[in-house]
């Protein structure tokens, strides 16, 4: 497209699609299930230039925040900054979003993927290229064993091995003590090697038991262990970083650049999860990394229960991140969901995820699907 062209284009559509898809299985986390469906809002972008843009805001109630808010976020409070705006003035448009209404960085963060979509198709050029140019073509991906079921996620695990994925998150902290040990256990003597462990407890452990249950847990030799007690309790999080070899990785600890701020400059972790979820979209989510650069924090790319299109925004917020180096969990798309909403399936490949090369966020949405799963459409 023409140059000045790109830069005189207009919203002149918004629809929120608030979608319900089955899952596949179930999932357990210290801090809550999942099993049945999962609910997103889907933002599509239209332009007066024939261009439209996909966003997903994934909510979690008990993480981040609730699909009704955050579908009325957009509804209400975002769709009036949209329309008629022009899509390219991303970081004033998210300026204006933030002063119109707290929080909900989920919805901020569908509303951010969606303009960077545009930008990106209208300019020819993939988002990871706009946000500086991507460093990797693709990403070591994640499987979260997070079944009730053991057996069951072990097979998932033995195939997934067989496919080429090596990094393995356990959740803990839902089941006992003794049954966590016993998984990982399992885990160490069914495994090769070179298979990695890594442990999320999902803020499930009492501040006043941890060190002790937590070196018990360091002879399987996990890679790092995740935010072991809640999110607040950061005086907690921060002796434990200091009692153990293990490093420590903060999630729930770390919303925003405030919060970043603070475990970094007071070493409340060794290691921070970057989720635009959380952030508010993959320009915070690189701010947040900065601030962990500049204090030596390695970053992990994170995701709540996301379709492919918030899969994707991520992907390309990593690939053009050095310091968020210890993978991404983007596997939802791929063994979760009943069947996700791209239109080409989400791209892992040997364990990998592939960063797209196409324009935008790489790859089409199916908005027939879309359409198929949607509960509610708001437009
Ligand atoms: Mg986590």
């Amino acid at each position: 497209m023409n140059p000045i062209r790109i830069l005189s284009m207009k919203i002149t559509g918004v629809t929120i699609y608030v979608t319900r898809i089955p899952v596949r299985i179930k999932r357990r986390h210290g801090s809550g299930d999942i099993e049945g469906t999962v609910q997103n809002a889907i933002l599509k972008l239209d332009t007066d230039a024939g261009i439209a843009g996909w966003g997903d805001a994934a909510p979690w109630a008990v993480f981040t925040g609730t699909i009704e808010a955050n579908a009325a976020a957009l509804n209400v409070y975002l769709r009036p900054i949209l329309l008629g705006a022009d899509p390219t003035r991303i970081e004033a448009l998210l300026d204006r979003a933030n002063h119109a209404v707290v929080g909900h960085p989920e919805a901020k963060a569908a509303m951010e993927m969606a303009l960077f979509d545009i930008v990106g198709q209208a300019s020819g050029l993939p988002v990871a290229e706009l946000l500086g140019g991507r460093c990797c073509d693709d990403l070591p991906l994640s499987f979260s064993v997070a079944d009730p079921d053991f057996d069951r996620d072990m097979e998932m695990v033995q195939r997934l091995y067989a496919e080429g994925l090596r990094l393995f998150k356990m959740k803990t902290g839902f089941a006992g003590h003794a049954a966590d040990l016993k998984r990982m256990e399992r885990f160490r003597k069914e495994l090769p090697a070179d298979a990695e462990l890594r442990i999320d407890y999902n803020q499930g452990m009492a501040a006043h038991d941890a060190i002790r249950q937590l070196r018990d847990v360091e002879a399987f030799r996990p890679t790092f262990i995740e935010q072991p007690v809640p999110g607040h309790q950061r005086a907690a999080l921060a002796e434990i970083t200091r009692a153990l070899d293990t490093p420590i990785l903060a999630d729930e600890s770390v919303f925003t650049t405030t919060d970043a701020l603070a475990v970094a400059t007071q070493r409340i972790a060794d290691m921070v999860s970057v989720k635009i979820m959380k952030h508010g979209g993959m320009m915070a989510g690189r701010k947040v990394s900065a601030i962990c650069e500049a204090a030596g924090l390695a970053c992990y790319g994170g995701d709540m229960f996301e379709t492919g299109i918030a899969h994707l925004a991520g992907t390309h917020m990593i690939a053009a991140t050095p310091n968020i180096s210890l993978g991404c969990e983007f596997y939802q798309a791929t063994y979760f969901l009943e069947r996700d909403l791209l239109a080409e399936p989400f791209p892992v490949r040997n364990g990998r995820v592939i960063v797209p090369t196409a324009p935008g966020l790489g790859i089409k949405v199916d908005e027939d699907r879309v359409r198929h799963y949607a509960v509610e459409t708001l437009r």
